[in-house]
């Protein structure tokens, strides 16, 4: 295979795939680290970076769609870097060269010294039949385009309300192993705040149907802080805020089928069950973006490299365990291959090496799992943790940076309303995310360090992120001064 490739400059290639919330932090930072000390080139589909967080407020017609993205070129433009719409589709971590489909249909290859792949999560409608806006009758918002349907479809529903009718919203997550319970929670409790803001949240009837063992896990074994010297559980306060909006949660809850007759869940401790809705918000189940990956006498390695869902291994521990047997050190510190010295991969295209919630099975043996969130600020973290090491690398230095999800923090500022004069937020801090129990071993996280608040303050917050990363997220003046 020849690899065709910019002009040879005697420098260093590093490749970035991906400019989300993992790749594009990797190429920011990169900026500064190597600044002439190497080319970067970018390789993402649609010239586009999506502010996602905000998507639950397109979702419910607050926002508009222009406002949660931007077009990447000008900004590669202005660090001095090469973007390529593109999709990567095969990697060959021998030669060091990436195969790639332009989005005007030619096939490339391009030669790599460093190569990340931040490709985030491919979204796998097809592991729960009937789920989602392409095939069935159920809504997303892992996309603009999603949200705008999910927005859509909503304001349908609202239109019937406003007639007198009865509706019946199911938002949460739609496969018994899916992740990113924050985001739709975020959506419920805009839903319950948009509809309580016209009037008509009493004819509407809201479930909150989800694969957390309770309420409040998100994925990662829920939270604690010490609120007035005493210790109040996540679980209490998302509990209380259920009752208090009158919102029904069904949990512990793994979606199977969506059909004419409903949403198919099989729940721990209960028969399989069938559910009817007027509208439903299901977050799908992610997998790892299907790149394979060839060896060096043409041999498709792609089994090797990532783990049966897709994602990339890295220098993760996956020897299978029990829940009580993980340990922090589980968890990657440099997210690099364990094979390949100069692969890299970080956000969600990364294999966790377990879930963080317990794993629960029901009586027909669905296993009912909610998988680890790599979020948005974790994923910044990891691309930034990746540049510095690359950039290590360059200098001919070894890789040291590590920031295991065992080491870092987490700050989830949760919308429940749009408003900035009587909105509100659940603001919930942990550290570090994965719970690390040799080093703190009364809840695993300094517990000093977690918070949990509710309250209009966490409404400025979150207005104040969308602006204040949208500003960094271009590399206008001061983006540094900004942390992931
Ligand atoms: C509705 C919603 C709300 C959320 N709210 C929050 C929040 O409030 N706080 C928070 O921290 N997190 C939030 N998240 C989670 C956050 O968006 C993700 O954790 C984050 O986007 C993951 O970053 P990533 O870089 O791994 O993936 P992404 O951001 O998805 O980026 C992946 C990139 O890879 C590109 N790509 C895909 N395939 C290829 C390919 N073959 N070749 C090259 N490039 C490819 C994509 O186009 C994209 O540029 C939310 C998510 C959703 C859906």
């Amino acid at each position: 295979m020849n690899a065709s490739s910019a002009p040879h400059t005697g420098l260093p290639r590093i490749v970035i795939l991906g400019a989300g919330f993992a790749g594009h932090t990797a190429a920011l930072h990169l900026s500064r680290l190597v600044r002439s000390k190497a080319n970067v080139t970018v390789i993402a589909p649609r010239n586009r970076f999506t502010w996602f967080p905000s998507l639950i407020w397109v979702g419910t017609g607050t926002m508009s769609a222009e406002k949660v993205w931007f077009p990447l070129a000008p900004v590669y433009e202005k660090l001095g870097f090469d973007y390529i719409d593109g999709r990567a589709e095969s990697i060959h971590p021998d030669e060091r060269v990436v195969d790639f489909l332009r989005a005007d249909g030619g096939e490339e290859h391009l030669a790599y010294d460093y190569l990340v792949n931040a490709t985030g999560p491919y979204l796998n409608f097809e592991g729960t039949p009937g789920l989602g806006p392409k095939e069935g009758t159920t809504q997303s918002v892992c996309s603009v385009e999603h949200a705008l349907g999910a927005r859509d479809g909503y304001l349908e529903n609202v239109a019937q309300l406003k007639k007198g009718a009865r509706r019946r919203f199911v938002i949460g997550v739609g496969h018994p192993g899916a992740t990113c319970q924050g985001a739709a929670f975020e959506y419920i409790m805009n839903v319950d705040a948009d509809l309580r803001r016209r009037g008509l949240r009493d004819r509407a009837e809201l479930i909150w149907l989800s694969n957390e063992p309770a309420a409040g896990d998100f994925g990662v074994d829920g939270v604690e802080a010490r609120i007035e010297g005493k210790i109040v559980t996540g679980s209490t306060v998302i509990e209380e805020l259920f009752k208090e909006r009158g919102i029904q949660p069904i949990l512990a809850a793994g979606v199977t089928g969506v059909g004419k007759d409903g949403i198919a869940y099989d729940r721990v401790g209960f028969d399989p069950a069938t559910l009817e809705y007027d509208f439903a918000m299901l977050i799908l189940q992610f997998r790892g973006i299907p790149l394979k990956y060839i060896g060096a006498d043409g041999s498709d390695i792609t089994e090797k490299m990532t783990v049966p869902s897709g994602f990339m291994r890295v220098d993760a521990d996956y020897t299978a365990k029990a829940y009580d047997a993980y340990r922090a050190a589980d968890w990657p510190a440099l997210y690099r291959s364990p094979q390949y010295d100069n692969l890299y991969a970080a956000g969600i295209a990364f294999a966790p090496p377990h879930p963080l919630s317990k794993t629960l099975k029901t009586a027909s043996g669905t296993t009912v799992v909610a998988t680890p969130p790599r979020t948005g600020m974790a994923s910044g973290i990891m691309g930034r943790t990746v540049a510095l090491n690359i950039a290590e690398q360059v200098a001919g230095r070894p890789a040291t940076h590590h920031e295991r999800m065992s080491e870092m923090p987490a700050a989830c500022i949760a919308s429940m309303g749009h408003s900035i004069w009587n909105g509100s937020a659940a603001s919930i801090v942990m550290m570090p995310v994965a719970r690390d129990y040799e080093r703190y071993p009364d809840y695993g996280r300094d517990i000093d360090a977690c918070e949990l608040d509710v309250g209009l303050a966490g409404a400025w917050t979150k207005r104040m992120l969308h602006e204040a990363f949208m500003w960094k997220l271009q590399a206008k003046p001061g983006w540094a001064m900004i942390p992931e």
